[in-house]
């Protein structure tokens, strides 16, 4: 690859998660000799957000163990970082970003500015003890005050409610999962899929309640005390947590003019509609070959892929972004691992045993492989992405046959 980069170039990146600290990273990995400025607005050097609402609630995983790197990485990588400074605005014409009073060129923009929580619209949603899980900080506020708690409503049955609820039952407390559809991650996974992790929720004693609308959180002293639902059925809770999906940060984008729609929109490069701009990680849009369709993807895969394509780009190789989608989430004992985009397959074959807690479900559309769903199976999943990310396929009826090693349809 060539460099055509100088010691005059200057890549500023606002936000410092886990796509923003990747592109300043690979960056130095691939010699770039210019100036690399990473902004982000929480107190936090970059840290990983999927222990929060996991292993860090069960006190597995220490705040420095959450850091993507230590301090002196930066150091040594000749990185500025920048903590606690939220970029306010961004000078197309003349190239800079503005923050603090602060006026920073760049050569190369790229926005990684992730996204932030839905936010509940009902009566009682401002309660002390309505929480969510975004940040470390989120995360910090909900570890204390789980301490105290015993009865737990959680509202959204997506992956990060989900995961939490698994944790809150290690702990004994009483949990009511509250979804507005009739399946758990449902925008995910398959109805097998869903059942099995409702049964294990069950199992574990969790209280399901679906298809239904909580009306309002009821509070005493100013602090939640009951969540109402719809039908006027009231339950106790010390905490609410809610996971009702999250929305693009993509203000800063929008007011400088640049594209956006369901989050900021980039070309197959991956550069917005400012060629000196890039927008990757969760609150990027763009056109997914996998899904055959514009998305936004919030994965840590994507974020760190993306990344990597953009420090590519930059470096000069103008190839297109294509990487395999996956996506990981533990409850309880369980790990429930996804690669591919399974929305509008029309066959799913089982291979495995439920019963033993180790299956996967692979996805057809017109017997096309498209996706693999896999719980403790990691071996079919690392297979999953080989195949799926070289576009090949396994006949659905060997899928399901055991005795067969699908490693023979890699190329
Ligand atoms: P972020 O990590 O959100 O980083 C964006 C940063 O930009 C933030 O710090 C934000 O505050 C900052 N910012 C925004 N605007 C500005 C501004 N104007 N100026 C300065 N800074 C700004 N993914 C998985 O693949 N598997 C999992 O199991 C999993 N579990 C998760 C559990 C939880 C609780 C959460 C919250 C997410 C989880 N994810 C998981 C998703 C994954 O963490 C995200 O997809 C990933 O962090 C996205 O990285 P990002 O850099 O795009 O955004």
């Amino acid at each position: 690859m060539k460099n055509i980069t100088s010691n005059m170039d200057s890549v500023v990146i606002i936000g410092a998660g886990q796509a923003g600290f990747q592109v300043a990273h690979s960056l130095r990995q691939t010699s770039y000799g210019g100036k690399i400025t990473l902004i982000g607005d929480e107190a936090y050097m970059p840290y990983q957000r999927p222990p929060l609402s996991k292993a860090y609630l069960q006190g597995g995983h220490d705040e420095e163990s959450l850091l993507l790197r230590p301090a002196d990485f930066y150091i040594q990588n000749n990185i500025e970082i920048m903590t606690g400074q939220r970029v306010e605005a961004v000078n197309r014409s003349e190239k800079y970003v503005q923050f603090n009073s602060n006026k920073l060129n760049y050569t190369h923009l790229v926005l990684a500015t992730g996204t932030r929580v839905r936010k509940l619209s009902i009566a009682g949603a401002e309660l002390d003890g309505v929480v969510y899980i975004r940040s470390l900080d989120d995360a910090k506020n909900i570890k204390v005050r789980m301490e105290t708690a015993h009865n737990i409503v959680v509202i959204g049955g997506g992956f990060i409610g989900l995961e939490f609820a698994a944790v809150a039952r290690k702990f004994g407390k009483n949990v009511t999962i509250i979804e507005a559809q009739s399946r758990l991650m449902a925008r995910a996974v398959a109805p097998l899929v869903s059942e099995y992790f409702r049964e294990q929720h069950e199992s574990h004693g969790a209280n399901l309640i679906f298809n239904v609308q909580v009306k309002s959180i009821i509070g005493e002293n100013n602090t939640v005390k009951y969540v109402e639902l719809a039908d006027g059925y009231q339950i106790s809770a010390d905490i609410v947590v809610v996971g009702i999906g999250v929305i693009s940060n993509d203000e800063l984008a929008r007011d400088a003019g640049l594209a956006c729609n369901n989050g900021i929109e980039t070309d197959e490069s991956l550069c917005t509609s400012d060629p000196a701009i890039y927008a990757i990680g969760d609150c990027a849009c763009n056109y997914n070959v996998f899904a055959n369709a514009k998305i936004r993807v919030e994965s840590v895969q994507n974020a760190v892929d993306q990344a990597k394509h953009v420090a590519s780009h930059i470096m000069g190789n103008q190839v297109s972004y294509k990487s395999v989608p996956w996506f990981w989430s533990d409850q309880y004992d369980l790990k429930l691992q996804m690669v591919g985009i399974s929305t509008g397959f029309d066959k799913a074959v089982l291979r495995g045993s439920i019963e033993n807690n180790k299956f996967s479900v692979f996805y057809y559309k017109q017997d096309m492989l498209i996706s693999i769903d896999t719980v403790n199976r990691g071996a079919d999943h690392m297979l999953g992405r080989r195949l799926i990310g070289q576009g090949l396929s396994v006949p659905p009826e060997i899928a399901a046959d055991e005795t067969v090693d699908l490693k023979i349809y890699l190329s």
